[in-house]
């Protein structure tokens, strides 16, 4: 008796996209189908490590692909571990991912279809690729460890029903009805030159059923990990395909490294970087990662433990030839196989890198846009990869405004220059316009903008670089030659008196800045303090951060200062030199990106001293600005 049932609404809107699509290349679904086969050969396999009796002696693992020209059908057959019928209603009826907005809105883009193997590949939806070439699909399958069956049978477009079924051993047959213009997947060599061309990798061989009712087959693929062969009879086209069955990727990677090792312990690797982040790059637990092969049986999709998180975009495989099978989480955390595993990946990537960035500058642009971030968390979790991990950093530049690595920037150092000079602030447009800036370009030395979330953790460890140390164009040693006065000269004295009577308990200390051209003030952190948006975000965290007080720095040249100045001496304790002190402290606190305490009374100044100005260039006199109450500032 068959029971129908609703797909679930992304499904139905998964299925309405391929159904309709005017997707070319949809040969495509051969790979996807062989695929699953595979990993469900890579289950069964796996299960009756612990359970021999799910795998009966002698029964080989394989894959059949059986074309059907009087019916119109073509058959992928598995004997792997099967679905039961909660199985089958959940992986083929429903979607992980349900409602996540990453998922909704690239269906919106997929829309035109071009985009439709990269929705496939990203959300594990291969399945239903299926129905770019049949009209109704029909799906057997027994359970390993069962004795029932069952069918599950939809055209796609109108939900799907389960009935109970025979099936004579433990698998999955997916039986496709093609559709009337898509019988030449009906062919034994276009079969043939498809799994040669997508599916050569698969470890378990796929059989090529000559007739339906044969006995025997053609085995059409080479059916051998492909990472135990040896690196130099490997093409890069195995690899490709390899990466897109391991990721469901449907772009290339970016590079790939291919290792055996042998010594103390023997394992083989193959580690790829992909060009695209995947969705979940910056979730605490990625789905994925390395997957771990034990004398080539898959033990663990993902083993987050032979790849440390500052490269959790690595993707690959390991097999070890000496871990046991059954091997556990808790094992792997304190296996000093694993450490040496993991070890030996961290060097092949980081040397992979090297690689891309000697030889390919453009594309380790594109990665480190792409997975700068993540690395870069290597400095604070893996100290001992610094000068590593250095090498490899880009960061803007001031003086070019494009990324450059710290050789360039080491390279293009003026003589005589003392230090490599950077700046941190919340985002790239306020590092760019930060006063900070300005006396250390105007010496002719670029400054680099770091503006990343981990930048602070990366410069705690980043002190120095060939010999260079790093100095923030905010603390209050520049070591610059010295262009204006360190202190100030005795006339000034009264104003600085001044200005730290006013600002009271917000800044430290009043000083000439040696680092100002054309703005008139700039707030310093104090040695081995923390940078304002740190602070703050620390805050937002909920640590408990003090507030600390800065160094506010006067341009003693800038027009403003100086009048400033003048009205002071000539004024001395007025209320109007008390404004003009809150707004230039507080026009420092905006140009550095920060809040301001009062921004109110920031407005209502702003538009007293803009009124004023107005009035002066109409030729009107001056009013409104009554002295009133000279109070104690
Ligand atoms: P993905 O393979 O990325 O998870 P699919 O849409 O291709 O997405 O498949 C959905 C699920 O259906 C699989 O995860 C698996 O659990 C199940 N499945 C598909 N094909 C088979 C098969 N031949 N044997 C056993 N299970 C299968």
């Amino acid at each position: 008796m068959s029971t129908r049932h609703e797909f679930q609404a992304e499904v139905s809107q998964v299925l309405r996209l391929v159904i309709h699509s005017l997707y070319s290349n949809k040969e495509i679904f051969l790979r996807e189908l062989v695929s699953n086969a595979s990993d469900a050969l890579d289950r069964r396999r796996f299960l009756a490590i612990g359970q021999p009796e799910l795998l009966g002696d002698g029964e080989k693992l394989r894959i059949r692909l059986i074309p059907d020209p009087a019916a119109g059908t073509l058959t992928i057959w598995d004997n792997g571990v099967g679905m039961d019928e909660e199985e089958l209603k959940r992986s083929l009826g429903t979607v992980a991912w349900s409602g996540s907005r990453e998922f909704l809105e690239r269906m919106k883009g997929a829309s035109e279809g071009q985009d439709l193997p990269k929705l496939i590949g990203q959300f594990g939806v291969g399945f239903y690729s299926a129905y770019l070439v049949a009209g109704r699909v029909t799906v057997t399958s027994r359970k390993a460890g069962s004795e029932r069956a069952f069918r599950w049978d939809s055209t796609g477009e109108d939900g799907y029903t389960i009935e109970p079924a025979e099936r004579e051993s433990v698998g999955t047959s997916v039986v496709l009805h093609l559709r009337d213009d898509q019988r030449e997947y009906l062919e034994p060599l276009r079969l043939r030159n498809l799994v040669r061309r997508y599916s050569d990798y698969i470890p378990y061989p796929i059989e090529l059923v000559k007739e339906p009712s044969a006995t025997d087959a053609d085995i059409v693929n080479r059916a051998s990990a492909l990472w135990h062969r040896q690196p130099k009879e490997v093409t890069r086209e195995e690899y490709v395909e390899f990466y897109k069955h391991l990721t469901h990727d449907f772009e290339e990677p970016l590079a790939y490294r291919h290792f055996h090792i042998e010594g103390t312990t023997m394992f083989s690797g193959l580690v790829f970087v992909p060009k695209r982040a995947p969705f979940d790059l910056f979730d605490p637990e990625p789905r994925h990662g390395v997957r771990l092969h034990v004398r080539r049986v898959l033990v663990m999709e993902n083993a987050p433990e032979l790849v440390p998180r500052w490269l959790r975009f690595v993707r690959g495989v390991i097999d070890s030839e000496d871990l046991p099978l059954n091997v556990s989480r808790e094992l792997l955390q304190d296996s000093r196989l694993v450490k040496i595993i993991q070890k030996q990946i961290v060097h092949q990537t980081l040397d992979l890198l090297a690689e891309i960035a000697r030889d390919r500058p453009a594309d380790y642009e594109t990665f480190f846009r792409t997975f700068g971030a993540v690395l870069k968390e290597g400095f604070h979790f893996d100290p001992e990869h610094k000068n590593q991990l250095a090498r490899l950093c880009r960061f803007q530049s001031a003086a070019r405004g494009a990324p450059i690595g710290l050789d360039e920037y080491v390279r293009a150092m003026p003589e005589g220059q003392p230090a490599i000079y950077y700046l941190t602030a919340a985002s790239q447009k306020l590092a760019a316009s930060s006063p900070h800036l300005e006396r250390v370009r105007a010496s002719g030395y670029d400054v680099l903008l770091l503006s990343d979330a981990v930048d602070p953790f990366v410069m705690e460890r980043l002190t120095e670089y060939e010999g260079k140390p790093f100095i923030s164009v905010t603390s209050p040693d520049l070591r610059l030659p010295a262009a204006a006065p360190e202190t100030p000269p005795a006339d000034k004295t009264p104003l600085f008196q001044r200005f730290e009577r006013v600002l009271k308990e917000r800044v430290a200390e009043v000083k000439a800045s040696t680092r100002l051209t054309d703005s008139p003030a700039c707030l310093v952190v104090a040695e081995g303090a923390l940078a304002p948006h740190i602070e703050r975000l620390l805050r937002a965290s909920g640590r408990d951060v003090p507030a600390s007080r800065r160094i506010l720095e006067l341009n003693l040249e800038h027009p403003l200062v100086r009048h400033v100045t003048e009205l002071e001496a000539r004024e001395p304790g007025s209320e109007r030199v008390a404004e003009w002190i809150e707004l230039l402290y507080d026009q420092a606190l905006l140009s550095e990106g920060s809040p301001l305490e009062d921004p109110g009374a920031f407005a209502k100044r702003l538009s007293k001293v803009l009124t004023a100005a107005a009035e002066h260039q109409l030729g009107s006199t001056a009013s409104g600005e009554g002295h009133s109450g000279e109070g104690d500032r």
